[in-house]
């Protein structure tokens, strides 16, 4: 029963398991210096909306990293599991726990312009820097 079918994931040590059905296949990559903190480098990130089953709720520790959003993870292994945004619960969940996604594009860069100089993607994507991304939810209703 490991076998994990499409949209499903788990944490590494198997006490969280999450079913997302609905998995935006074009990700986006952030790299402000929160995602960098938390994950130590980019963090790459799929749009999962609202409706998604977690089970094992009990073993994930929820932090607020943000007065709008909270970054949950699992207690026991630290797999980081999402980016949940406290306006309509939507969650944004680590590309990387998904094996089964098809067509994954590398859509969207965020904070573009705290993107140390240290690495590069050749991926052609779109890109939004802090003062785009500022403007952009705060016209957003
Ligand atoms: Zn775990
Ligand atoms: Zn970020």
């Amino acid at each position: 029963m490991s076998e994990l079918i499409a949209n499903e994931a788990s944490c590494l040590c198997g006490s969280v398991k999450i079913n997302a059905p609905h998995v935006n296949p074009k990700f986006t990559v952030c790299h402000c210096d929160t995602c960098k903190s938390w994950g130590g480098g980019p963090f790459f990130a799929v749009q999962c909306g609202t409706e998604v089953e977690i089970k094992g709720v009990e073993n994930i520790k929820e932090y607020n990293s943000s007065p709008w959003a909270s970054r949950g993870f699992c207690a026991t292994c630290g797999t980081h599991l999402f980016y949940k945004l406290n306006k309509n619960a939507s969650y944004n969940m680590p590309v990387g726990l998904f094996s089964n996604v098809d067509d994954l594009v590398m859509d969207m860069q965020y904070f573009s312009d705290q993107r140390p100089d240290y690495y590069c993607f050749s991926n052609q994507t779109k890109e939004m820097t802090a003062a785009e991304i500022q403007a952009y939810f705060s016209t957003s209703p």
